[in-house]
This record gives C-alpha cells, structure tokens and sequence, in this order.
C-alpha cells in the first residue's frame, strides 16, 4: 500500500469531508522553503506550512539546539519545578515584547494561547468581584478551534454546530480603510451595553479570514477606548508574531499596547507545538492573593517543555540575525512589486501587502464561500505546478518562509498571475 492508501484507512484530517476531498499528498522531505512528495515531486512551500515555518523546513540550527536539549532535559513537570530554558524564553520576550508585558504563560497551540486569555479576562474580574462576562471580537475573527477560542471566531461554518453553547461574545466590524468610524462607534456601543470583560483581535492581519488587513492608527484608537472603560485588550499575535508583518510583532506598528499578547505558530520556527500568552503585571497582580481561589487553574501536562523552549530561543536567535531581517525586508520589496504589477488587472479586484504577507482577491461571477469550486480549482492548479497555496475563496495569498529565495518567489508569483488567467 502506499501512504496515501494507509492514509485513507486510518486517519481523520483536519477541516477536511473525507466523503468529498481529494486524497492528501505524502510528503517524505523538506529542506528549506521546498517539500517533496513520496514518488519525489517537488513543491514550493508558498504558505510555510500554514505560517509556521519562516527558517526553513529541516532548519539544521533549530534542530542542533533541540537536540542538544532532549539529551540534556526534554521534559519536566512545569507544576512546582522549572528550569533553565523556560526562564530564558521569558526573558528574551519580555526583552522583545511591548514593554507593559511582564508575566510568560507556556500553553502548547494557538487555541490554547486564546484560550488561556479569554480566561485570564474573565477570572480578572471575578476576582476583583466585578460582573463582566462579555468578550468583544472583530467579525469573521479566527482564534483557533478549542471552546472560547471559537466562540471568539467568526468564521460561521466553523462554528455554527455548536452556537447556543458559547461564551458571550459581541461582535464589531473590522476598521478596515474608510470604514473606521463604524467599528469605534460599534466598540463604544458595546461597552455601553454589555459588562464588557475583554476585546480580543488579530493586530493589524485576519489571517484566516484571507489576509484582510487595517491600519495601525485604527487599532491604537480602539484600544484607547478599551484603556478608558478598563476592558482588557488581547492581541492574538499567533499568526502575525515572530516578522511576518515586517516588524518582530504587528503590535510594534501600533502606538497603545495590549493587556496581553497570544504566540503560537512560527514561536519555534515551526518545529514543536508551543504557545505563550503573555501579560502585563497588573493582570498577574489580580490573581495574587492569599486565597487559594484567585489561582489561575488552568496548565496543560506539557507546559513549558523544554525541547520547546530550546527551540523557540534557536528561533528568535535566527530572526535577529541580520540576514533574516534582509530576507524578510527583500520579500516586502518583492511582493511590493508584484503587486504593483497585478493590482490593475481586468480580474483582480485588490492586492495588498504588509512585511512578508501578500494577498490578492480575484473577481468571480459567484459569491465565492470559502471552500468553494474556485477554490478548489485554485489549490488544484498550485498543486499540479508544485506551489502549496490554500486560497480562502477568491483571495490567493502567500507568506512564504523568509528564506525563500528569489527565483522560488518568482515562480510562485507566475503561477499566481497564470491562475488568474485561467479562472
Ligand atoms: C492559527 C491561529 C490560531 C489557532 O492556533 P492553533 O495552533 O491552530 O490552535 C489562533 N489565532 C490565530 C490568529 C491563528 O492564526
């Protein structure tokens, strides 16, 4: 049998109708921003792996360190010990996060990082006995998967099997340009109206809802209404974290800083899951006390894994370097021209670009759903001609590895602009 045959015997993808999808690709190798497939087709990994890779797959400096570690100490219990490298990584974030961020939380995936200050939010209040249940979330929000995470998440068919079991969430339009006002005003209306306890976004980039991106002054302004009415700011970083957007965070564009910040995804260069929710003092203060009960109770068993830390501290290494800030600087400059180049074509309704992020929406004759049949047509099309791109409907966009090369980048922008002509 060849993997794909065991495959379809024995596993449950993710996102996935088995009834309807297409066998998934076996992939044996990566090196690089390149992976190739059991009978050894190459592909350009066009999204690094669902954003978590930007050092390349198999990155010898991440694994020389992780190695290191998992013959040093791979694990200990994180209740009642700690150690070394988890130490490290919350001194190098805290060195590199927004200043007010003081306290480290190890989780071990993005939902679980959301998870974790959804219910910071909520327990910040109950213990200060203050009634304040609702949380605010932009429309067509992700979050992640895990129970508040998705109640947070306004992407309906990820959701809408479970509606009616959710935490109290208040949804408000995104800033995007021109459309400021409404989603201040939207803010102020839902704080007048609910007992607001926190405003959790994606800063600056909706990754998941097709790279929809506003401006950093709108979300600086939101925040501020946030600040004067003490309702606790979260900024879910786990996609634009770690350089994507240009800067270490999307929260370094905008002049107000979050209460707290969620990191997951390229945290250790995509190798081993792990996340960190991050907070100010003030938040930790709220659960300092001599009752028992104001505990945070929450810990998952392999919180602050070693081998994990040691990656994440390989990793933020290599982004520091100068050599990875060019790379991520020349890639900017290169979808800059790219999108130059396309926006004004007869089918390209938008593109646009922040840091290493590149989007571009293309016309339909029909409302396009997220998976539906241009979409599937797209991903097919990247697939035959050896670029891994997942559109989100009508939109194609890339984020690719930061070391990706320029000629790879070349390809897969052709393979963008023959797309467009074929749809
Ligand atoms: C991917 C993502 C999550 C969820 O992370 P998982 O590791 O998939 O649970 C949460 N928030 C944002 C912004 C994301 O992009």
């Amino acid at each position: 049998m060849t993997l794909t045959e065991k495959d379809s015997q024995y596993l449950w993808h993710p996102y996935t109708q088995h009834k309807t999808a297409q066998t998934p690709i076996a992939i044996s190798r990566g090196e690089g921003a390149l992976l190739w497939d059991e009978n050894g087709k190459e592909y350009i990994d066009a999204i690094a792996s669902w954003w978590v890779n930007p050092f390349g797959h198999s990155n010898k400096f991440i694994a020389d360190a992780v190695y290191k570690q998992l013959t040093t100490l791979e694990h200990v219990l994180f209740g009642g010990f700690t150690h070394e490298p988890a130490i490290k990584v919350a001194e190098k974030l805290i060195e590199i996060l927004p200043k007010n961020q003081q306290k480290i939380f190890f989780s071990d995936n993005g939902s679980t990082a959301v998870e974790v200050a959804i219910k910071v939010a909520l327990q910040y209040f109950f213990n200060k006995n203050e009634k304040r249940t609702t949380i605010i979330a932009f429309e067509n929000a992700f979050h992640g998967d895990t129970f508040a995470a998705m109640a947070a998440s306004g992407i309906s068919f990820y959701t809408q099997a479970f509606q009616g079991m959710f935490i109290d969430v208040v949804r408000i339009p995104v800033p995007i340009k021109g459309q400021e006002q409404a989603s201040f005003d939207a803010l102020t209306n839902v704080i007048q109206n609910h007992n607001c306890a926190g405003f959790i976004f994606e800063p600056l980039v909706q990754g998941a809802a097709g790279m929809v991106m506003y401006e950093p002054e709108a979300l600086a302004k939101l925040i501020q209404i946030c600040a004067a009415n003490k309702v606790l700011t979260i900024a879910d970083e786990v996609m634009t974290g770690f350089g994507k957007t240009g800067k270490t965070f999307a929260m370094d564009y905008v002049s107000e800083e979050p209460d707290m910040i969620c990191l997951s995804k390229a945290l250790t260069g995509g190798t081993i899951p792990m996340a960190i929710t991050t907070f100010t003092q003030d938040i930790f203060d709220a659960f300092y006390d001599d009752d028992i009960n104001k505990a945070l109770f929450h810990g998952h068993t392999f919180t602050a894994n070693p081998t994990g830390c040691a990656a994440v501290l390989a990793s933020i290494d290599l982004l520091q370097t100068a050599e990875m800030q060019a790379n991520i600087e020349r890639i900017n400059a290169s979808h800059l021209e790219f999108q130059k180049k396309i926006e004004n074509h007869s089918k390209v309704i938008t593109a646009r670009t922040l840091g290493v992020i590149f989007a571009v929406e293309i016309k339909s004759d029909s409302e396009e759903s997220y998976y539906g049949s241009m979409r599937t047509k797209l991903y097919n099309f990247f697939i035959e001609n050896g670029v891994v791109l997942r559109p989100v409907g009508n939109i194609v966009y890339i984020l690719p590895p930061y070391i990706m090369t320029n000629e790879q980048l070349q390809k897969v922008y052709k393979i963008i602009e023959e797309a467009i002509e074929m749809v």
